[in-house]
């Protein structure tokens, strides 16, 4: 009789030890970055999720703003992205490569239709400094075309690849009526593939009016966006579109003009 107490206390400190060691396995190593937004993360309870606020489908002149911007899509990770989007209330730009667009239709319906704004990264991500006039022209037109067949909409921008661009690119898109956008925040995520590095990469220079540049194509990009999104919008930044943005600093955007921030 005393051996079995002995044996269902010995199997209760066991259990107990196990439940432990499970729930330390989940906690990233380095707590000190992630303890801020870890908790909104691992818990998908109804508290949690009764906790974010609705996305505000208006900009807000008065607070801060911030442009994520993904290139090089849409990819199998978009998805996530989309996600952390909605959960948490924000929009981002796709500078999205022309002959991916009609695999993931779906996906970019979705976010046209969530306010994220779709935009043409060439066709087949080719440097547009080594192409003819009538190239270059080819290669904004047939993808700002197959966007518009995806969402009905035609945004007259695009980002260039590798930002490689001079003066020639510059005039011919904007002849096209397109402006062009670059950036002002390198995540550099396509190197490091690590989700710390890009987290970091991100909070320790983030400021009002930036546009970051990161790439939907890679799935580490979509894991850091778990962090770095919430981790924003705990900052008070809210998350809205290019145009939104450079709407808002500059009144209008203007066709033949390179727009970093
Ligand atoms: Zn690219």
């Amino acid at each position: 009789m005393l051996m079995k107490k002995i044996l269902s206390c010995l199997l209760c400190i066991i259990l107990i030890f196990a439940l432990f060691a499970a729930n330390a396995a989940d906690i990233p190593k380095d707590t000190e970055i992630f303890e801020d937004v870890h908790m909104g993360l691992t818990s998908n309870t109804e508290k949690q999720v009764k906790k974010i606020e609705p996305a505000p489908s208006v900009v807000d002149p008065s607070k801060p703003m911030i442009a994520l911007t993904f290139d090089d899509g849409p990819s199998k990770h978009t998805p996530r992205i989309l996600d952390m989007l909605e959960r948490y209330g924000g929009r981002a730009t796709f500078f999205t490569v022309g002959y991916l667009l009609n695999a993931h239709s779906e996906t970019v319906l979705r976010a046209h239709n969530m306010g994220c704004e779709i935009i043409g990264h060439t066709w087949d991500h080719s440097d547009l400094t080594k192409l003819s006039d009538w190239e270059i022209k080819n290669q904004l037109v047939s993808t700002s075309n197959a966007i518009k067949n995806i969402t009905g909409t035609e945004i007259p921008m695009y980002r260039p690849p590798y930002g490689s661009m001079n003066e020639r690119v510059r005039r011919v898109s904007g002849e096209l009526g397109f402006s062009t956008v670059t950036w002002s925040l390198d995540t550099k995520d396509w190197k490091t593939r690590n989700v710390q590095l890009i987290y970091l990469a991100v909070m320790q220079s983030v400021k009002a009016g930036d546009i970051i540049i990161a790439h939907d194509m890679h799935g580490t990009t979509a894991d850091a966006m778990e962090y770095i999104i919430p981790a924003l919008v705990k900052q008070g930044y809210q998350l809205v579109t290019v145009s939104e943005l450079l709407t808002d600093k500059y009144g209008s955007i203007q066709a033949g003009i390179v727009y970093t921030n």
